[in-house]
């Protein structure tokens, strides 16, 4: 049995993680609107990636007989003004997303759920990386993106962007 607290932060984070991807569609739609459909293509492998953390959630709950509610999602309001505001908004959103992480692998601490803090790890090193690629595409976009033929070689390399399947299996 999941101590309770710890089961409704994992249940809660279901819905973050839905939310995620609705906001990663909300940004790759800005970007179709622009024309630039390489950054249209990196947020809607990034919104696939965030409907598979949303099922592991799911499936690690329900794979310990604890209940799974889905709840309904925020709608997506980042008021997108310009190229870079998604990609701020973006590391902002994942650096909100990591304290999330951090605070159900400290309620599982608490505990002594060991089980939750493994199941836990995967998400603290891919937490790492989520900051790492927002924080990238920030410094490539302040590098080239001014440059109108910069910004075109920088969507030609996001549109390269192909979906795998999360390593973590449950
Ligand atoms: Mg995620």
């Amino acid at each position: 049995m999941l101590n309770q607290k710890v089961a409704q932060l994992l249940n809660t984070q279901v819905n973050k993680e839905f939310y995620s991807a609705y906001l990663y569609l909300h940004f790759a739609n800005y970007y179709v609107e622009q024309g630039l459909n390489g950054f249209a293509n990196w947020y809607q492998v990034q919104a696939q990636e965030e409907r598979d953390h949303a099922l592991l959630f799911v499936q690690y709950l329900q794979n310990n007989d604890a209940p799974v509610t889905y709840e309904a999602i925020d709608k997506p309001e980042t008021a997108l003004n310009s190229h870079m505001d998604a990609l701020k908004a973006g590391l902002a959103h994942e650096q909100y997303v990591t304290e999330l992480i951090h605070q159900i692998y400290d309620a599982a601490n608490e505990v002594k759920d060991y089980r939750s803090m493994q199941f836990l790890d995967w998400f603290v090193k891919e937490q790492g990386e989520e900051e790492t690629n927002a924080s990238d595409l920030i410094k490539k976009m302040e590098l080239f993106g001014s440059d109108a033929k910069g910004l075109y070689m920088l969507d030609q390399e996001l549109a390269a962007r192909t979906y795998t399947a999360p390593s973590l299996t449950l």
